[in-house]
């Protein structure tokens, strides 16, 4: 029977525990990912070979022993614990840099409509993030949820690909993060997105977030959107080389797969008319935001993340009649402040948001749980 709702994987302890653990959990869903990543390459990519793409991942690991020594060892506590070679579980940390750097490919973009709510606009009075994530299909099958509640910093709650260290999520410091694809020239081998996510999600503080970026040798480019309890939004758009920050404060962010900050636009890889469906994306739920009569609720954000306006290539992404083949494979409202994330498995239209929280009142974390008490 097909999955009706993500994994959730409880993780906890210092980092090779926290590896070793995710990596014998989702061991067999590990090697199929791996399977199908390697069977994706060969067929969309020419002279894509097993072999090269575990040489290409090898060109990380200095990167990332260098400038996030725990979680290479998290890593390395991933290959044990799936039983998969080191090379293997970095490349399950790559999937874009793989892609990006081995072709121009600028046929194949990944999509991704994110917002950030004030706590002004929101029905709840807080803060509120969020996205849908689109990529090939074959992604929706080896997403997971991750409960991770290590030795030092905050607890995090993040969705992610199975293997994979982070990716859209939460902390117990009240610190949300939602991702978009951005396209620029300047890919290099370096510290690759899911690394950065993680760290993010590890920051107490806005102001140490943004740290994260400057310091990192980037191996590409990505817009990152930060919300935190305390009401700051923030947006920083990077390439491998530049980045530039934009507030958003009281008003409402949008994002999608175009760079937008006057100083990152002359980065833009895709040509304008590759370009259209992202700008429509991004125009569209802004739209559907401002016209919202009264403040935002949790029902009308499933709304829009589920609005079909210029079906398939919506919003709400399908596959069928998709020139891209591009699907919204999960679909995340978090409120950081609490520690929750709704998230569907697949399009919100067709799944339920499942509640997934940091917190609940026996001491185990569950799915549903009202209450807060931090695990
Ligand atoms: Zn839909």
């Amino acid at each position: 029977m097909a999955q009706s709702q993500l994994d959730l994987l409880r993780l906890e302890g210092s980092p090779r525990d926290i590896g070793y653990s995710h990596g014998k959990q989702g061991g067999e869903r590990i090697r199929s990912f791996l399977e199908i990543i390697v069977k994706h390459g060969i067929e969309s990519i020419p002279d894509f070979t097993r072999e090269k793409a575990l040489s290409h991942a090898k060109r990380y690991v200095p990167f990332i022993e260098d400038y996030a020594p725990d979680l290479a060892e998290e890593i390395r506590g991933i290959a044990e614990g799936a039983n998969i070679q080191l090379e293997e579980a970095y490349l399950l940390q790559l999937r874009a840099e793989l892609t990006q750097l081995t072709i121009e490919n600028e046929s194949t973009p990944e999509g991704c409509t994110s917002f950030a709510l004030p706590s002004s606009m929101t029905e709840d009075g807080e803060v509120c993030i969020g996205q849908n994530v689109d990529l090939s299909p074959f992604y929706k099958d080896f997403g997971v949820m991750l409960h991770i509640k290590p030795d030092k910093g905050p607890a995090i709650l993040c969705y992610s690909q199975i293997g994979t260290v982070a990716h859209a999520g939460v902390n117990s410091a009240g610190i949300g993060l939602a991702l978009n694809a951005v396209y620029s020239s300047d890919w290099r081998p370096g510290v690759p997105r899911p690394v950065l996510y993680r760290l993010i999600l590890e920051q107490g503080i806005t102001s140490e977030v943004l740290k994260v970026f400057i310091d990192a040798k980037r191996a590409s480019s990505c817009n990152y959107l930060i919300a935190n309890k305390s009401g700051e939004i923030k947006d920083i758009e990077v390439t491998a080389q530049h980045h530039s920050v934009m507030d958003g404060q009281e008003d409402l962010m949008v994002h999608a797969n175009h760079f937008v900050h006057p100083s990152m636009v002359k980065f833009e890889k895709r040509p304008k008319d590759k370009l259209e469906n992202s700008k429509f994306r991004e125009s569209r739920l802004r739209q559907l935001v401002y016209t919202c009569e009264g403040k935002v609720s949790l029902g009308k954000l499933k709304e829009f993340l589920t609005d079909h306006e210029r079906y398939p290539t919506a919003i709400c992404t399908h596959a069928e009649g998709n020139p891209w083949n591009f699907m919204t494979i999960a679909s995340i409202i978090a409120q950081p402040a609490d520690g929750i994330m709704h998230v569907s498995l697949g399009q919100g239209c067709k799944n339920e948001y499942v509640k997934y929280s940091l917190y609940n009142v026996s001491g185990k974390v569950g799915q549903n749980s009202e209450k807060k008490v931090l695990v």
